[in-house]
């Protein structure tokens, strides 16, 4: 059990690259945080720091409390899983889930116990006696996951670790990972860059971009109120739809573009009292612009003229990629909808379900 928390930390490399800084975020006993952003923007440094492989250039970071800056990592009692997970190939998957008990000197009842245990939690007692290169790819990631569990750590790192799996099989060891975390109730940071990854596994997602954590938040809170434009981009797919629009007082304030005027959204009436003349970008996902606005929908939507790009059908929705006033636009509708390429149809964008940001700075206006 443990609870790990950051403050103000900050990581140089090398004296000139700033790989992380103004992290302060606390990541609650039993929680699987996941920590998302693109390549490169500091998540695995962010990661390295708790199991005590990198050191914070200034900060604290706390395990339950207690700064942890001069335990080593073997001291740390956290467990890390990488992608590429290295099993020793000439011993059984018994004895590579029982090594690391071994070396500390467990009894052997302890060490079958905990073994045998762990491997029916994560459905690979049937393996224990088969070597690595006997099992697929997905089971090898059960065994190495095994492996840590069987050690009982206060934390779990996990970076990437599913990035070497085909999409099915990283889909299915994604849901294994959540129960995983469900049933062992051990606190959990996760790293990837993968949105759907981080959407589905987290209970609570950091986003992190070029060194800083953006926003903190459920899945849900991120989704629907991103504090800024690189949230809103970064989460859903197909991604956000962003349209530049001025703010300008005419019958009252409106959202200029570049095809048409929109009324601002009531939720917005008291943010842009201070925005007048401003910049702005507005967001738009998705399933908030419809072909055919559905019935509770119709109140809060506004008509534009669109021509069909191109559609992708895919069953259960289809997508549409429309050209608005010479700007493309994507809308996602149920898979049932008809539409031609070519074809010009009216697309309706819910003014309720609209974001706004600063243009300049990206920052969300505030909303009711
Ligand atoms: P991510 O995990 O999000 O891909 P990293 O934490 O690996 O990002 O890297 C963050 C930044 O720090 C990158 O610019 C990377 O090049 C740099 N970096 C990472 N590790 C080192 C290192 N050991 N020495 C110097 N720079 C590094």
């Amino acid at each position: 059990m443990a609870q790990v928390k950051f403050i103000n930390v900050e990581k140089v490399y090398d004296g000139n690259v700033l790989a992380a800084t103004d992290i302060n975020l606390t990541i609650e006993d039993r929680e699987l945080l996941v920590l998302v952003g693109p390549s490169g923007c500091g998540k695995s440094t962010v990661l390295r720091m708790v199991a005590g492989l990198e050191e914070a250039t200034s900060g604290e970071i706390l395990f339950d409390g207690k700064i942890v800056k001069d335990l080593p990592p073997k001291d740390r009692n956290i467990a890390m899983v990488f992608q590429n997970y290295a099993l020793y190939p000439h011993m059984s998957v018994y004895d590579n889930m029982a090594f690391g008990l071994k070396l500390r000197k467990y009894s052997k009842d302890e060490i079958k116990t905990r073994v045998v245990e762990t491997a029916e939690l994560l459905g690979i007692g049937h393996l224990l006696k088969r070597k690595p290169k006997a099992l697929s790819g997905g089971q090898r990631q059960r065994v190495a996951l095994g492996r840590s569990i069987v050690r009982k750590p206060s934390v779990f790192l996990f970076d990437e670790p599913l990035s070497n799996l085909d999409a099915k099989m990283r889909v299915q060891m994604r849901i294994e990972i959540r129960k995983l975390n469900l049933d062992i109730k051990t606190t959990m940071i996760y790293v990837t860059h993968d949105q759907v990854e981080a959407m589905t596994l987290g209970d609570r997602l950091a986003v992190m971009n070029e060194g800083r954590i953006l926003q903190v938040g459920t899945p849900l809170e991120l989704y629907n109120r991103p504090a800024v434009r690189f949230v809103g981009a970064f989460l859903g797919s197909p991604a956000m739809n962003f349209i530049e629009a001025e703010l300008s007082p005419e019958n009252g304030e409106m959202l200029k573009t570049g095809f048409t005027s929109f009324p601002v959204p009531e939720r917005f009436m008291a943010a842009v009292n201070d925005h007048t003349g401003t910049s702005l970008t507005i967001g738009a996902r998705p399933e908030d612009i419809y072909i055919a606005p559905p019935e509770g929908a119709k109140n809060s939507c506004h008509g534009v003229n669109a021509v069909i790009e191109v559609t992708e059908p895919l069953g259960n929705e289809i997508i549409f990629h429309l050209k608005i006033g010479g700007q493309s636009i994507v809308a996602r509708e149920p898979g049932d909808r008809k539409g031609e390429p070519g074809g010009n149809v009216e697309a309706y964008i819910d003014l309720a379900r609209l974001h706004l940001f600063e243009r300049e700075t990206g920052i969300a206006l505030p909303s009711s």
